[in-house]
């Protein structure tokens, strides 16, 4: 952050200032770095049908192996690559392992899965985003129906013809798009209706409170039952007790995705839970 112009427009550089400035240098070379010897792990967490409790896609969710660190959440790099524009190079990482790991599931038998992946702002509003999916596509041989984008609502709302003709580019390579932390942002429903969706994920701060938030129980439901007139499926996000899964599943919400469920895991512990058959 630029220190605030003092009464005289003057800017005060202090040394505290300079040894922010080269912190944060030095942590856009690491990120920079961390790209060039690819240090980006996927970690994935699954969503499963609400009534029958199989599961049918996993959300693919970047973690930074860090080499002194240790394994970095989103919240402590995705900020920053965001802001220097590396979040696209980064995204196709992370787009390109998801979908070799969806082919590679399938291939081995293990299970057919959609993978979700999170496009950021940066990335959906890079003109090569769609030659992006289609060359990952392509390299991991992997068939299109496959493949979810997650975008969220503050990002379409921002130009929303903008998002309406990237949406349909994306649309006609055959994936889904989906709306990701839905609820959180401005978009009025009918607004909804213009954008070439197939599902909205209820953003984790309207489950967490239930059921003691009345008035989260009511966004949620009508979430849901306007999701559905729109002919959207609605996955729940942060999922965390019994009693959350049972008023979704009242509600008609079809996806769940909660720590109930599973945490976000790597490839090898996916697996064994894609593995086992329900009943
Ligand atoms: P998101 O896309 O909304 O992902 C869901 C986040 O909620 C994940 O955090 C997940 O671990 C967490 N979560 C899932 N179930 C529960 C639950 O039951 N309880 C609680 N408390 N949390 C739950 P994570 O992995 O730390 O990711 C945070 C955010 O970072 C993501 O939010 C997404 O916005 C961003 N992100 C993650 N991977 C990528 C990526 O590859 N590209 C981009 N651009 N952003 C990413
Ligand atoms: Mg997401
Ligand atoms: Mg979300
Ligand atoms: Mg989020």
């Amino acid at each position: 952050k630029v220190k605030e112009s003092g009464r005289n427009g003057i800017r005060m550089f202090t040394p505290a200032m300079a040894a922010e400035v080269r912190n944060k240098l030095e942590r856009i070379d690491d990120l920079r770095r961390a790209i060039e010897s690819d240090e980006f792990v996927v970690h994935y967490q699954t969503q499963r049908d609400a009534a029958l409790g199989t599961i049918i896609g996993v959300e693919a969710l970047v973690r930074w192996n860090h080499p002194i660190r240790g394994l970095l959440a989103p919240s402590e790099f995705v900020p920053l690559a965001e802001e220097t524009g590396l979040i696209v190079a980064v995204g196709d990482i992370v787009l390109n392992k998801a979908c070799r790991q969806a082919k590679d599931w399938q291939k081995r038998g293990v299970a057919a899965v959609r993978v979700a992946v999170n496009v950021s702002t940066r990335q959906f509003l890079e003109p090569s985003l769609t030659a992006q999916v289609r060359q990952a596509l392509s390299d991991a041989d992997l068939d299109p129906e496959w493949l979810e984008l997650e975008v969220t609502e503050s990002l379409i709302m921002k130009d929303v013809d903008g998002a309406i003709a990237r949406m349909h580019e994306l649309k006609a390579l055959g994936v889904s798009l989906s709306i990701d932390d839905f609820g959180t942002g401005y978009s009025s429903l009918s607004m909804l209706k213009r954008f070439p969706l197939s599902r909205l994920k209820i953003d984790r701060s309207f489950i967490a409170d239930i059921p003691n938030d009345s008035g989260d129980m009511a966004i949620t439901n009508a979430i849901v039952s306007l999701a559905k007139l729109l002919g959207l499926e609605v996955v729940a996000e942060g999922v965390e007790t019994e009693e959350q899964a049972r008023f979704l599943k009242d509600t008609g919400c079809e996806l769940f995705q909660g720590f109930l469920f599973a945490r976000p895991l790597p490839p090898a512990d996916v697996e064994r839970l894609l593995l086992v058959r329900p009943d």
